[in-house]
């Protein structure tokens, strides 16, 4: 056999890849602002935002300056803050977590179902039923699955909660043939390079079907203005860069392409990794969903172990989170938590590994990834 050590490594993820792979189109783009003169706000920004409303298959988009922000103006648009508590989960970016504080709010974090990694309904049920306050829950769509939108959606119905999705890593998913982001309130999206839309710095973005909401949330961006100088509500800034817009626009329309080449990824992982259950867990897909594997999550019980070996024959991994939010240094001990505490999350982040995965993987690498997981398991015993 081939030495693998010889072969280019394979990394986890290649935000130049998606430079690249429209590198004309991006240049072009980015050289038409630099040339206009108009360097905040204008047409590259309500371009991108037009193109991505049609995409998301909502009425209104607003760009902003990153994910984090977008659930911030999500929060402070819909009227929640000081005093009124936030549900969410713990197995998330630190992001999702630090928004609705950052909005005033207190978060209250809520177990993961182990098998999707999302909110776990059953979980949030219990938490709403023992403490009082919660005025929204923002179920997140990791790795590109959709939550159980259905049994929250009920839940929120029944306590009366605004439903904030974030789709930060979930840029097309669908759920029972509809777009994620158009179940809740309002959607939100980071624009940060490795996501499934991605800029080349930092961006963020909106989507919501409701006019009065969205012209809202596009006043807390710019100062609270509704006129020029004018505060009318209490805002801050955060915008959508027009370069950032123009090379977005120059990518959207390789979104519903890429995803549909992550999902030839992870169905060809699945192929080549059948062989190595139960020891190695694979993804598992909700009925009625159409996942956007924004990561391909596996989980091994010697998890360390099995990404060294990995490591060692040159294949990139990542683990999406090693650390849920509520055990964090800036968090521990101070977040409230569903009463029963959150087993599964702390499972889960000791045995989670994230393979390559990005529209550039090539075949023959993702068969790389596989060969190398295999002889790691046999070599390690750990299977
Ligand atoms: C990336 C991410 C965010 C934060 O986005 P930034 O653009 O980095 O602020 C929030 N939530 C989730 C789930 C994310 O993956």
């Amino acid at each position: 056999m081939m030495d693998p050590t010889s072969l280019p490594p394979i990394p986890q993820t290649d935000p130049k890849a998606g430079y690249l792979a429209h590198k004309p189109a991006i240049d072009a783009a980015i050289a038409r602002v630099l040339a206009s003169g108009w360097y905040i706000g204008g047409a590259e920004v309500a371009g991108f935002e037009a193109g991505f409303a049609a995409f998301a298959g909502l009425d209104h988009a607003i760009g902003c300056a990153n994910g984090t922000d977008a659930l911030v103006l999500a929060l402070r648009g819909l009227g929640i803050g000081r005093g009124d508590r936030v549900a969410t989960v713990s197995h998330t970016a630190v992001a999702t977590v630090a928004a609705i504080e950052l909005a005033g709010a207190e978060p209250v974090l809520v177990d993961i179902d182990p098998a999707t990694y999302t909110l776990d309904p059953a979980s949030l049920a219990r938490t709403l039923a023992a403490l009082p306050g919660i005025r929204a829950v923002i179920p997140v769509h990791l790795y590109g699955h959709p939550a159980d939108l259905p049994a929250i959606l009920e839940l929120a119905r029944a306590h009366d909660l605004k439903v904030i999705e974030d789709c930060s890593q979930s840029h097309g998913a669908m759920l029972d043939g509809r777009m994620t982001g158009g179940f809740g309130d309002v959607a939100c999206f980071s624009l940060y390079p490795t996501k499934n839309l991605g800029a080349l710095g930092d961006g963020g973005v909106l989507a919501t079907k409701d006019p009065v909401l969205a012209e809202r949330i596009r006043a807390l961006c710019e100062y609270g203005w509704r006129e020029r100088y004018i505060s009318d509500i209490a805002g801050l800034n955060s915008r959508l860069d027009p370069i950032q817009a123009a090379i977005l626009s120059a990518k959207l329309p390789h979104l519903a392409a890429d995803n549909a080449r992550r999902r030839a990824i992870a169905e060809r992982y699945d192929r080549g990794l059948a062989g190595l259950t139960p020891a190695l867990t694979l993804p598992v897909r909700r009925p009625g969903a159409v996942p956007v594997y924004h990561q391909y999550v596996v989980r091994h019980a010697d998890r360390d172990a099995l990404r060294q070996a990995l490591g060692r024959q040159g294949i990139g991994t990542n683990i999406h989170y090693p650390m849920p939010v509520h055990l964090q240094p800036a968090y521990q001990g101070r977040i409230v938590l569903d009463p029963k505490g959150l087993p599964e999350t702390e499972r889960a982040a000791t045995a989670i590994l994230s393979l390559p995965m990005y529209p550039g993987l090539a075949d023959d690498q993702v068969d790389r990834v596989v060969v190398a997981l295999r002889e790691s398991m046999a070599v390690a015993r750990v299977a």
